[in-house]
């Protein structure tokens, strides 16, 4: 009964608005901050011109489950977000946390410290009565999807298969998972999976910005025997069962997805394959919310990795990262109006 209560508590799908402050080069272009949030509602004061050239603004408002504006820490994104459905992870719940945004709206900045935060909670929470006796332990990965191939991020790039079994879990061939059991090391694998992001030639922000970075934190319970199959592959991961998890996404720029008439092949496929991916996972997300039997989850390479988090138990926070400046306009009211459609 307990439970029920607080499974309608924590909704399903929860859409969160994230601005983020001008930075350095836009105070200096003296560009204006278009972009004022009142409690959960925001509303973008558009710059336009009349046929005869003089100015005027056109706003548009928004509302979502909350809107966090550019003075909210990092600490507290995470206590509107994750902290929540944290608990659930332990009751057989699939989480997936997603930054969506333009590229240099702030989505890696926001994602990159939650996982942290969650080990620590996670952490706390394994080593309760009621769970200590459980052989409960932590394992985290990280990889990437870009141009539709997957690649471990903990280990050299390696390329990875997917794989569906017949109960509609997703096995990822070959991935590696890491006991953690301290906010220190994960902070370690972090900055060493980020560092291995696809950069290209430039080494920028560039190719990052098109590629979607998933990190999981996966609860499992091991069995009291332990598996002589353990030694032959050295992953004890494997042997554990599955009893939740949560998924860390650091999507692609939503830019990206427009890139479909560039010159370059290759930036046009990239940018077809991003678009997808993003329609797709509207599209999922949607699904879910309406209790639909069919998640399209099949429309892409990003919702069918994580076609298990669509099924059954899971929660969904979407973060959506914004821009301020003026010059930012067309973005910001893109993503917005993609969270509005998400919700
Ligand atoms: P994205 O991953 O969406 O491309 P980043 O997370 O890299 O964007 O952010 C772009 C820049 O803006 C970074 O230098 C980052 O430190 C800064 N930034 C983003 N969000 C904030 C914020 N809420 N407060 C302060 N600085 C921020
Ligand atoms: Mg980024």
């Amino acid at each position: 009964k307990e439970n029920n209560t607080r499974e309608n508590n924590v909704a399903k799908i929860k859409v969160v608005v994230r601005k983020r402050p001008l930075n350095k080069k836009e105070i200096a272009r003296k560009e204006d901050d278009i972009v004022t949030v009142s409690d959960n509602a925001l509303t973008v004061h558009e710059p336009k011109l009349k046929v005869d050239l003089t100015a005027y603004v056109e706003k548009h408002e928004f509302c979502f489950d909350a809107v966090l504006d550019q003075h909210v820490s990092n600490d507290e994104v995470y206590r509107v977000t994750v902290e929540p459905i944290i608990p659930f992870i332990f009751q057989r719940t699939k989480a997936t946390c997603f930054a969506y945004g333009q590229t240099g709206s702030g989505k890696t900045f926001t994602m990159q410290p939650l996982p942290l935060r969650a080990v620590e909670d996670l952490v706390r929470l394994l080593h309760q009565p009621v769970y200590r006796n459980q052989r409960f332990k932590l394992w985290l990965s990280f990889f990437e999807i870009y141009g539709g191939k997957l690649f471990d991020l903990l280990s050299d790039r390696k390329k990875l298969c997917m794989r569906e079994d017949g109960r509609q879990q997703v096995c990822i061939v070959g991935l590696q998972e890491f006991e953690v059991s301290d906010v220190q090391i994960v902070k370690e694998y972090i900055e060493k999976g980020n560092a291995a992001r696809s950069t290209g030639s430039t080494g920028a922000n560039e190719e990052s910005s098109r590629s979607h970075a998933i990190l999981q934190l996966a609860v499992k319970k091991h069995s009291e025997v332990k598996d002589s199959r353990r030694n032959n592959d050295g992953n004890e991961s494997k042997n554990g069962k599955l009893v939740g998890k949560i998924s860390f996404i650091d999507l692609a720029g939503s830019e990206r997805g427009a890139d479909t008439t560039d010159n370059d092949r290759q930036t046009r496929i990239e940018g077809a394959e991003i678009n997808k991916s993003l329609l797709a996972l509207k599209e999922c997300i949607r699904a879910l919310d309406n209790d639909q039997i069919h998640i399209p989850f099949r429309g892409s390479k990003l919702t069918e990795v994580l076609r298990d988090s669509f099924v059954g138990n899971s929660r969904t926070v979407m973060i959506s990262c914004i821009s301020p400046n003026a010059g930012s306009c067309e973005h910001t009211l893109n993503t917005l109006r993609y969270a509005d459609r998400v919700k």
